[in-house]
Protein backbone atom coordinates (compact mmCIF):
# COMPACT_ATOMS: atom_id res chain seq x y z
CA UNK A 1 0.00 0.00 0.00
CA UNK A 2 1.79 2.99 -1.09
CA UNK A 3 1.26 6.28 0.99
CA UNK A 4 -0.49 9.21 -0.28
CA UNK A 5 0.96 12.32 -0.90
CA UNK A 6 -0.47 15.70 -1.28
CA UNK A 7 1.47 18.54 -2.44
CA UNK A 8 0.27 22.29 -3.12
CA UNK A 9 2.18 24.24 -5.79
CA UNK A 10 1.65 28.23 -4.76
CA UNK A 11 3.66 29.09 -7.45
CA UNK A 12 4.35 32.81 -8.20
CA UNK A 13 1.68 33.72 -5.14
CA UNK A 14 2.38 34.76 -1.61
CA UNK A 15 4.06 36.90 0.10
CA UNK A 16 6.32 35.90 3.25
CA UNK A 17 3.15 37.41 5.40
CA UNK A 18 0.50 35.50 3.64
CA UNK A 19 2.03 32.60 3.64
CA UNK A 20 2.47 32.70 7.49
CA UNK A 21 -1.54 33.26 6.90
CA UNK A 22 -2.26 30.54 5.04
CA UNK A 23 -0.43 28.03 6.64
CA UNK A 24 -1.58 29.16 10.06
CA UNK A 25 -5.09 28.90 8.66
CA UNK A 26 -4.60 25.51 6.73
CA UNK A 27 -2.76 23.85 9.93
CA UNK A 28 -6.12 23.25 11.99
CA UNK A 29 -7.70 22.06 9.30
CA UNK A 30 -5.06 19.08 8.50
CA UNK A 31 -3.86 18.18 11.98
CA UNK A 32 -4.21 14.89 12.49
CA UNK A 33 -4.86 13.53 9.00
CA UNK A 34 -1.71 11.24 8.90
CA UNK A 35 -2.39 9.13 6.37
CA UNK A 36 -0.63 11.17 3.93
CA UNK A 37 2.14 13.68 3.71
CA UNK A 38 1.66 17.09 3.26
CA UNK A 39 3.71 19.21 1.73
CA UNK A 40 3.05 22.71 0.38
CA UNK A 41 6.11 23.86 -2.24
CA UNK A 42 6.76 27.77 -2.25
CA UNK A 43 8.49 30.38 -3.51
CA UNK A 44 12.18 30.80 -2.77
CA UNK A 45 11.40 34.22 -0.34
CA UNK A 46 8.62 32.17 1.30
CA UNK A 47 11.14 29.72 2.90
CA UNK A 48 11.53 30.94 5.94
CA UNK A 49 8.30 32.40 6.93
CA UNK A 50 6.11 29.05 6.24
CA UNK A 51 8.81 26.98 7.87
CA UNK A 52 8.39 28.83 10.76
CA UNK A 53 5.00 29.11 10.55
CA UNK A 54 4.72 24.92 9.84
CA UNK A 55 6.77 24.78 13.18
CA UNK A 56 5.08 21.42 14.98
CA UNK A 57 2.51 20.63 12.27
CA UNK A 58 2.16 18.08 9.67
CA UNK A 59 2.77 20.26 7.32
CA UNK A 60 6.25 20.09 5.07
CA UNK A 61 7.85 22.85 3.04
CA UNK A 62 8.92 22.32 -0.07
CA UNK A 63 10.28 24.78 -2.91
CA UNK A 64 9.23 25.16 -6.85
CA UNK A 65 12.86 24.87 -8.36
CA UNK A 66 16.40 23.86 -8.05
CA UNK A 67 19.25 25.16 -10.10
CA UNK A 68 22.11 21.84 -11.20
CA UNK A 69 25.34 23.60 -10.63
CA UNK A 70 26.57 23.77 -7.04
CA UNK A 71 27.13 27.48 -7.09
CA UNK A 72 28.94 29.68 -9.57
CA UNK A 73 27.32 32.75 -12.22
CA UNK A 74 23.81 31.91 -12.43
CA UNK A 75 22.27 35.19 -11.51
CA UNK A 76 18.84 34.74 -10.20
CA UNK A 77 18.97 30.75 -9.91
CA UNK A 78 19.19 28.86 -6.48
CA UNK A 79 21.37 25.79 -5.58
CA UNK A 80 20.22 22.57 -3.70
CA UNK A 81 22.79 23.32 -0.60
CA UNK A 82 20.64 26.82 -0.39
CA UNK A 83 17.87 24.91 -0.47
CA UNK A 84 18.70 22.16 2.32
CA UNK A 85 20.58 24.84 4.37
CA UNK A 86 17.07 26.49 4.81
CA UNK A 87 15.10 23.28 5.66
CA UNK A 88 13.87 22.53 2.63
CA UNK A 89 13.27 18.78 2.35
CA UNK A 90 11.09 18.75 -1.04
CA UNK A 91 11.40 20.47 -4.30
CA UNK A 92 9.36 20.56 -7.65
CA UNK A 93 11.59 19.42 -11.12
CA UNK A 94 10.46 20.15 -14.32
CA UNK A 95 7.10 21.54 -14.18
CA UNK A 96 5.34 22.53 -17.26
CA UNK A 97 5.05 26.28 -16.71
CA UNK A 98 9.40 26.67 -15.99
CA UNK A 99 9.59 24.16 -19.55
CA UNK A 100 6.92 25.85 -21.62
CA UNK A 101 8.36 29.77 -20.21
CA UNK A 102 11.78 29.36 -19.15
CA UNK A 103 13.32 27.30 -21.56
CA UNK A 104 13.42 23.81 -19.08
CA UNK A 105 14.23 20.71 -21.71
CA UNK A 106 14.36 16.94 -20.43
CA UNK A 107 18.28 17.33 -20.24
CA UNK A 108 17.94 20.40 -17.70
CA UNK A 109 15.53 18.58 -15.71
CA UNK A 110 17.41 15.37 -15.20
CA UNK A 111 20.60 17.46 -14.27
CA UNK A 112 18.27 19.59 -11.78
CA UNK A 113 16.91 16.31 -10.47
CA UNK A 114 20.18 15.03 -10.36
CA UNK A 115 21.17 17.97 -7.93
CA UNK A 116 18.73 17.88 -5.34
CA UNK A 117 18.96 14.01 -5.02
CA UNK A 118 22.75 14.35 -4.51
CA UNK A 119 21.48 17.07 -1.50
CA UNK A 120 19.63 14.77 -0.18
CA UNK A 121 16.20 16.45 -1.09
CA UNK A 122 12.95 14.34 -2.37
CA UNK A 123 11.99 15.57 -6.50
CA UNK A 124 8.91 16.13 -7.30
CA UNK A 125 9.45 15.32 -11.15
CA UNK A 126 6.67 16.74 -13.36
CA UNK A 127 5.91 15.41 -16.21
CA UNK A 128 2.78 15.25 -18.94
CA UNK A 129 1.39 15.57 -22.04
CA UNK A 130 0.64 18.51 -23.97
CA UNK A 131 -3.26 19.00 -25.94
CA UNK A 132 -1.74 17.79 -29.36
CA UNK A 133 0.20 15.09 -28.38
CA UNK A 134 -3.12 13.96 -26.43
CA UNK A 135 -5.00 14.67 -29.29
CA UNK A 136 -2.74 12.94 -31.97
CA UNK A 137 -2.95 9.64 -29.68
CA UNK A 138 0.59 9.98 -28.39
CA UNK A 139 0.50 10.24 -24.85
CA UNK A 140 2.21 6.95 -23.33
CA UNK A 141 5.25 7.54 -25.49
CA UNK A 142 5.50 11.25 -24.08
CA UNK A 143 5.06 10.51 -20.75
CA UNK A 144 7.36 7.55 -21.20
CA UNK A 145 9.77 9.27 -22.33
CA UNK A 146 10.17 12.08 -20.38
CA UNK A 147 10.17 9.98 -17.71
CA UNK A 148 13.19 8.19 -19.26
CA UNK A 149 15.54 11.64 -19.92
CA UNK A 150 14.23 13.07 -16.55
CA UNK A 151 15.51 10.02 -14.50
CA UNK A 152 18.97 9.17 -16.79
CA UNK A 153 21.78 7.84 -14.65
CA UNK A 154 19.71 8.26 -11.33
CA UNK A 155 20.06 4.80 -9.50
CA UNK A 156 17.96 2.50 -8.26
CA UNK A 157 18.79 3.84 -4.58
CA UNK A 158 18.44 7.49 -5.46
CA UNK A 159 15.11 6.51 -7.09
CA UNK A 160 13.47 5.90 -3.26
CA UNK A 161 13.28 9.84 -3.27
CA UNK A 162 11.45 10.24 -6.48
CA UNK A 163 7.90 11.57 -6.90
CA UNK A 164 6.51 11.58 -10.41
CA UNK A 165 3.87 13.93 -10.87
CA UNK A 166 1.86 13.17 -13.82
CA UNK A 167 0.69 16.73 -15.33
CA UNK A 168 -1.26 16.53 -18.65
CA UNK A 169 -0.41 20.05 -19.42
CA UNK A 170 -3.78 21.18 -20.94
CA UNK A 171 -5.32 20.46 -17.54
CA UNK A 172 -2.85 22.90 -15.65
CA UNK A 173 -4.95 26.10 -14.52
CA UNK A 174 -7.33 25.45 -17.31
CA UNK A 175 -10.24 24.17 -14.95
CA UNK A 176 -9.93 20.93 -17.51
CA UNK A 177 -9.23 17.65 -15.37
CA UNK A 178 -8.10 14.32 -16.75
CA UNK A 179 -11.10 11.63 -16.13
CA UNK A 180 -10.14 9.53 -13.44
CA UNK A 181 -9.38 6.59 -16.08
CA UNK A 182 -7.45 8.84 -17.65
CA UNK A 183 -5.59 9.54 -14.97
CA UNK A 184 -5.00 6.11 -13.77
CA UNK A 185 -3.96 4.90 -17.01
CA UNK A 186 -1.39 7.46 -17.96
CA UNK A 187 -0.21 6.88 -13.94
CA UNK A 188 0.30 3.22 -15.23
CA UNK A 189 2.22 3.87 -17.62
CA UNK A 190 4.47 5.70 -15.81
CA UNK A 191 4.89 3.18 -13.20
CA UNK A 192 5.12 0.41 -16.13
CA UNK A 193 8.16 2.53 -17.30
CA UNK A 194 9.50 2.30 -14.20
CA UNK A 195 9.07 -1.27 -13.99
CA UNK A 196 10.98 -1.35 -17.38
CA UNK A 197 13.56 0.61 -15.99
CA UNK A 198 14.62 -0.64 -12.01
CA UNK A 199 12.23 -3.55 -12.22
CA UNK A 200 8.65 -4.37 -10.57
CA UNK A 201 9.35 -3.22 -6.58
CA UNK A 202 10.52 -0.02 -7.33
CA UNK A 203 7.48 -0.28 -10.14
CA UNK A 204 5.36 -0.98 -6.86
CA UNK A 205 6.66 1.65 -4.72
CA UNK A 206 7.23 4.70 -6.29
CA UNK A 207 4.50 7.37 -5.67
CA UNK A 208 3.26 8.70 -8.82
CA UNK A 209 0.71 11.95 -7.73
CA UNK A 210 -1.77 13.75 -10.71
CA UNK A 211 -2.02 17.28 -10.76
CA UNK A 212 -4.43 19.35 -13.43
CA UNK A 213 -7.09 21.29 -11.76
CA UNK A 214 -7.37 18.90 -9.08
CA UNK A 215 -10.09 20.14 -6.71
CA UNK A 216 -12.43 19.89 -3.70
CA UNK A 217 -14.89 18.19 -5.95
CA UNK A 218 -12.68 16.13 -7.96
CA UNK A 219 -10.43 14.77 -5.67
CA UNK A 220 -11.81 11.83 -3.98
CA UNK A 221 -12.50 10.38 -7.56
CA UNK A 222 -8.80 10.81 -8.89
CA UNK A 223 -7.35 9.78 -5.70
CA UNK A 224 -9.32 6.45 -5.50
CA UNK A 225 -7.67 5.03 -8.64
CA UNK A 226 -5.09 2.43 -8.04
CA UNK A 227 -2.44 4.27 -9.97
CA UNK A 228 -3.08 7.57 -8.38
CA UNK A 229 -0.84 8.26 -5.21
CA UNK A 230 -1.47 12.10 -4.72
CA UNK A 231 -1.89 15.40 -6.00
CA UNK A 232 0.00 17.84 -6.94
CA UNK A 233 -2.31 20.78 -6.73
CA UNK A 234 -1.99 24.61 -7.91
CA UNK A 235 -5.15 26.56 -7.63
CA UNK A 236 -7.10 24.99 -4.97
CA UNK A 237 -3.65 24.80 -2.35
CA UNK A 238 -3.87 28.81 -2.18
CA UNK A 239 -7.01 27.86 -0.12
CA UNK A 240 -7.20 26.42 3.08
CA UNK A 241 -10.51 24.84 3.49
CA UNK A 242 -10.47 23.34 -0.30
CA UNK A 243 -6.63 21.77 0.21
CA UNK A 244 -8.13 20.58 3.91
CA UNK A 245 -10.64 19.09 1.73
CA UNK A 246 -8.17 17.45 -1.32
CA UNK A 247 -6.32 16.37 2.00
CA UNK A 248 -9.31 14.38 3.62
CA UNK A 249 -10.14 12.56 0.35
CA UNK A 250 -6.20 11.07 0.76
CA UNK A 251 -7.23 9.59 4.18
C1 LIG B 1 0.20 22.75 -10.85
O1 LIG B 1 0.59 23.90 -10.75
O2 LIG B 1 1.01 21.83 -10.79
C2 LIG B 1 -1.23 22.51 -11.05
C3 LIG B 1 -1.63 21.28 -11.17
O3 LIG B 1 -2.04 23.61 -11.09
P1 LIG B 1 -3.65 23.61 -11.03
O4 LIG B 1 -4.05 22.67 -9.91
O5 LIG B 1 -4.03 25.00 -10.76
O6 LIG B 1 -4.14 23.08 -12.34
Amino acid sequence: MRRKVIAGNWKMNMTPSQAKALIEETKPLVAGKDNCDIIFCVPFVDIYAAKEAAKGSNIKIGAENVHFAQKGAYTGEISAEMLKECGVEYVIVGHSERRQYFGETDETVNLRTKAALEAGMTVLLCLGEVKDERLNGITDEVVSMQTKLALKDITAEQLKNVIIAYEPVWAIGTGLTATPEQADETCGVIRNTIKSLYGEKAAEEIIIQYGGSMNASNAKELLAKENVDGGLIGGASLKAKDFSIIVDAAQ
